[in-house]
């Protein structure tokens, strides 16, 4: 019994002195741990998507601060929104003006600071990459739907808000490439070339940074567009 204990001890003794030097380490910065594996530094555009990246995007949405100070070093071009009053469960809070990102996007809409970060990484580690493998040039305009609804999923009269009513979610109807060629979820989506490809792989990689990813798989409502949003229920489909 006095043995066990003793063992027990000396393996506390040990596991607390490996912890102690680990983190005087990673202070001194003897070990430098990269961004995207440090789940307490705040999400920078240029990390690589890593195994904190959705844990990181939630933390801003506790912190409007820190969502705004990240927001700035993205290319988006975005300016604040003042929160809306409350009418019922609609309006935003913490949400910005975006009126254009690493591509042109018309009209400016407007979406909360969490979702604009979300959709400034996709860009950034998705689509352009996407683009620029299928088709060997970068997406210049974005086509969107609209973002901010005050409404229930589906336009029901009944159920639960969509995120649509506190401009968390944007529906994105395809791209437009640089040399001009239009790339829609409505008519490219099952093609086996490269249009659909692209379009599989941005709504797959779209599921890494937003919590709602859905496109026409999911139903008939998401035929002609990809639904992103930040906030709701993990779904990807
Ligand atoms: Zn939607």
């Amino acid at each position: 019994m006095a043995k066990a204990l003793s063992f027990l001890l000396g393996l506390a003794l040990l596991l607390g002195m490996l912890v102690a030097a680990g983190a005087y380490a990673l202070r001194e910065g003897h070990v430098v741990v990269p961004a995207h594996w440090r789940p307490w530094a705040a999400v920078t555009l240029t990390e690589p998507p890593g195994p904190f990246t959705r844990f990181k995007l939630a933390r801003l949405e506790r912190d409007p601060a820190l969502c705004r100070s990240v927001l700035a070093t993205t290319p988006l071009v975005w300016r604040p929104l003042p929160d809306t009053p409350r009418r019922g469960d609609c309006g935003w809070r913490n949400a910005v003006q975006i009126s254009a990102t690493e591509s042109m996007v018309k009209p400016p809409f407007p979406l909360s600071c969490r979702a604009a970060v979300a959709l400034a990484l996709w860009e950034h580690h998705v689509l352009q990459p996407a683009a620029q493998r299928h088709f060997g040039m970068p997406v210049r305009r974005i086509e969107h739907l609209g973002s901010y609804a005050c409404r229930n999923v589906y336009g029901r009269d009944t159920g639960p808000r969509s995120q649509h009513a506190s401009a968390d979610a944007l529906d994105i109807a395809g791209f437009v490439l640089q040399d001009g060629r239009r790339l829609r979820v409505l008519r490219h989506w099952d093609e086996a070339g490269p249009a659909g490809r692209l379009l599989r792989e941005v709504h797959q990689g779209a599921c890494r940074y937003f919590d709602g990813a859905l496109g026409p798989e999911y139903n008939q409502a998401h035929r002609d567009h990809l639904h992103l949003d930040r906030g709701g229920p993990h779904v990807c489909r």
